[in-house]
């Protein structure tokens, strides 16, 4: 991807990424996103929410009422943004205290999806970031469930991802400092599923959560 005014990495360029493979492979994995755009009332919200890839489509979904939902219909341009996070890295000095992380941010301003085929192919994407493997088994939204959420749709054609790796940066008189340096793994782990407790007996977990990947 070609990087614009917005995308371009200015600080720390070397650890701006444009690859899309590597931009989808962050939005991809990262359970969710924080979009940030100026609300309807004039100031800046940033809110968490689920997001899906497909393609080139960032998908996000929500109730027609919410702010975040309202105001990008209105025509507010927004920024994704994703986060991972790998690593912590704890230097010599305070001041090169990092993390290892893969990130992403995504610009545009998204659009209402209407098509009904298109709305529910976004929603089993949704659906299907989550947990892949449920849309197989879940109920299908309804009439009245469709109407109730608004989806709307962003191309990924925008987008910039940064990452640092790697051990800590200390300055060169600092490294014979007697002060233990490196770098704390990060990983998000899922536990066991926990059946909800008005399950009817004989219902097993299905395998995409017993064996939960991303
Ligand atoms: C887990 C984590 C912790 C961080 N902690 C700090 C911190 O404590 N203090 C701090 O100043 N910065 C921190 N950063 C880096 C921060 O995200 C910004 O990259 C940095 O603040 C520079 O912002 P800028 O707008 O001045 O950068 P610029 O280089 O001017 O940004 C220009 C463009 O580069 C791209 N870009 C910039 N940052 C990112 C990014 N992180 N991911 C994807 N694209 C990006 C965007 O397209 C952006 O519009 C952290 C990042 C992560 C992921």
């Amino acid at each position: 991807m070609e990087p614009t005014k917005r995308t371009e990495v200015h600080r720390l360029p070397e650890r701006g990424v444009y690859g899309i493979d590597a931009i989808n492979a962050v939005l991809d994995e990262a359970l969710i996103c924080h979009v940030g755009f100026v609300a309807e009332a004039g100031y800046p919200v940033v809110i968490p929410t689920i997001h899906a890839r497909s393609g080139t489509t960032l998908y996000l979904h929500g109730s027609p009422a919410s702010r975040m939902l309202r105001s990008i219909k209105a025509g507010a341009d927004v920024c994704v943004t994703v986060t991972l996070i790998d690593g912590l890295v704890l230097a010599r000095a305070v001041f090169h205290h990092s993390m290892n992380y893969r990130s992403v941010m995504v610009f545009g301003n998204p659009r209402e999806v209407t098509d009904p085929d298109e709305k529910m192919r976004a929603l089993e994407a949704i659906t299907e970031h989550v947990a892949h493997g449920r849309w197989a088994d879940a109920r299908h939204p309804n009439e009245i469930e469709l109407k109730g959420t608004t989806v709307l749709a962003l191309n990924i054609d925008e987008s910039s991802a940064k990452v640092r790796t790697g051990p800590p940066a200390d300055e060169n008189e600092d490294y014979d400092l007697p002060i233990w340096a490196g770098v704390v793994p990060v990983a998000t782990a899922f536990g066991s599923p926990v059946d909800d407790p008005v399950l009817p007996d004989g219902l097993e977990p299905p395998g995409y959560v017993t064996d939960y990947r991303r």
